[in-house]
């Protein structure tokens, strides 16, 4: 029987636990709080950079958002290029689109240059548009990221067809920058290089205080212990806790549902995603979908706001698939998991340094594979240079989100609303 978080990304056997001993001697140059995507590739990049650094996580690495999501790379923001120098001026929107466009070359080329033992296919990732303003949209995204050179294409009804092998779309987009990976060997593999060139990883330590003494953070763990640093990461993201007043409610946390199909028989395989590609589609609640381990069509939507509680709580899934690709109806499913994603009211990542050497990074919307990857790399040359302009974003005072614990009310009910506005253009 799966249980009612069962991932389809399996943690190899011979992955190492993460245990490096804490030592309450000397002052490290970091302590990172969370060990996703974020906390990790900070960490690699500061070792490397020559920084002592050290990494605590509550859990296991890898049972965040890192490890469960739906491992689509995809570049790019929320915003268009055009949006975003609209945004933030000619000079800062300019450089904040060439970071965008980098966030896939980010893991592709971790994974090359440390050697990841991860899995992955590079082959593009599709928007798929089921309106007309959909596809309006698409092309002039197109326009832009062409204009810029990006490798992209707009796809008409017989290619999007052709490339799915899915009902229902009018057209897309195809972007090759994008592609694929196994997100859990993903993590577990940057936790493995960064430990490897001297950043310290420790699981099962969640930080419960943090102060400051003549310049210096020390850093409490519930189990007891105590390091000293002078700069405090918090890569917390759609886990944050109470460790920082007011950073918990500066962000509104949603559930990702996903589910897994039994392996594919090869024919049917044949017909779907011949190219491997990831897809997106355009719907308000939108569903996002790829080939997984084994042939398998691994599918994921927004949840309920509730942990589940029965099988019965991803049946959206299961009938999104089904609307996609009626020939799988019969096919098993045999994984079912969720997990907690980050938005921010402006749908951009935020950037903090309340206190001289406290930062803080939340929100990634749902794409934060590609984004984290890149941010880690930027926020490790903050650390290593003390030099702001590394930072893509800009730094901001922690704003909570006004009367954010009736936040979660609202977005449930406009879920809702979207669910149906989407059934109707169905
Ligand atoms: C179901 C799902 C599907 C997704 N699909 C995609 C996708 O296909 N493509 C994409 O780009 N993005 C996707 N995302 C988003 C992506 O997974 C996240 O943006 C990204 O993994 C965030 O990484 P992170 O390191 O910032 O946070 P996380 O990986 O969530 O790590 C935060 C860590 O902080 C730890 N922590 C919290 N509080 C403390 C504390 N007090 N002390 C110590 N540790 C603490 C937690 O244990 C956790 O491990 C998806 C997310 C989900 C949930």
């Amino acid at each position: 029987m799966p249980t009612f978080s069962d991932p389809v990304w399996q943690k190899p056997q011979t992955a190492p636990a993460f245990q490096s001993e804490l030592s309450s001697d000397g002052t490290l140059d970091a302590v990172i709080v969370g060990g996703g995507i974020m906390g990790l590739s900070t960490a690699l990049y500061a070792a490397r950079a020559g920084l002592s650094v050290q990494v605590l996580d509550a859990g296991a690495i890898g049972q965040g958002a890192s490890g469960l999501n739906g491992g689509q790379v995809i570049p790019g923001l929320k915003y268009d290029p055009e949006r975003l120098i609209e945004h933030f001026g000619k000079e800062r929107g300019e450089a904040l689109v060439d970071f965008a466009a980098s966030t896939a070359d980010a893991v592709f080329d971790v994974i090359r240059d440390e050697k990841l033992a991860v899995p992955f296919t590079r082959n593009g990732w599709i928007q798929a548009a089921h309106t007309e303003t959909a596809l309006k949209a698409a092309a002039n995204r197109d326009r832009q990221w062409r204009a810029r050179g990006a490798d992209v294409k707009l796809l008409d009804r017989a290619e999007i067809a052709a490339m799915t092998g899915a009902k229902g779309y009018l057209g897309g987009w195809l972007d090759r920058r994008a592609g694929v990976i196994d997100p859990l060997s993903y993590t577990l593999e940057l936790a493995r290089v960064a430990s490897a060139v001297g950043a310290g990883i420790a699981e099962q330590q969640r930080v419960v205080r943090l102060t400051k003494e003549a310049g210096v953070w020390r850093v409490s763990t519930q189990g007891g212990a105590e390091l000293r640093a002078t700069r405090v990461v918090l890569a917390t993201n759609a886990y944050t806790d109470g460790l920082l007043p007011g950073l918990a409610q500066t962000i509104v946390p949603l559930h990702s549902f996903q589910i897994a199909t039994a392996p594919l028989p090869a024919e049917l395989a044949a017909s779907i995603l011949p190219g491997g590609q990831a897809v997106s589609d355009s719907r308000r609640i939108l569903v996002y979908y790829r080939k997984g381990p084994d042939g398998r069509m691994v599918l994921g939507g927004r949840g309920r706001m509730a942990p589940p509680s029965s099988a019965a709580d991803w049946a959206h899934c299961e009938r999104a698939l089904l609307r996609l690709y009626p020939a799988l109806a019969g096919i098993a499913v045999e994984k079912r998991w969720f997990g907690r994603v980050a938005m921010t009211p402006d749908h951009l990542p935020h950037l903090h340094e309340p206190e001289k050497g406290l930062l803080a990074v939340v929100g990634c919307q749902g794409r934060g594979v590609g984004l984290m990857s890149a941010l880690g790399k930027r926020m490790a040359g903050y650390l290593a240079t003390g030099d702001v302009s590394r930072l893509p974003f800009p730094l901001s005072p922690i704003r909570p989100i006004p009367f954010h614990a009736f936040r979660q009310v609202g977005v449930a009910a406009t879920i809702a609303w979207y669910r149906m506005l989407d059934a109707l253009e169905r």
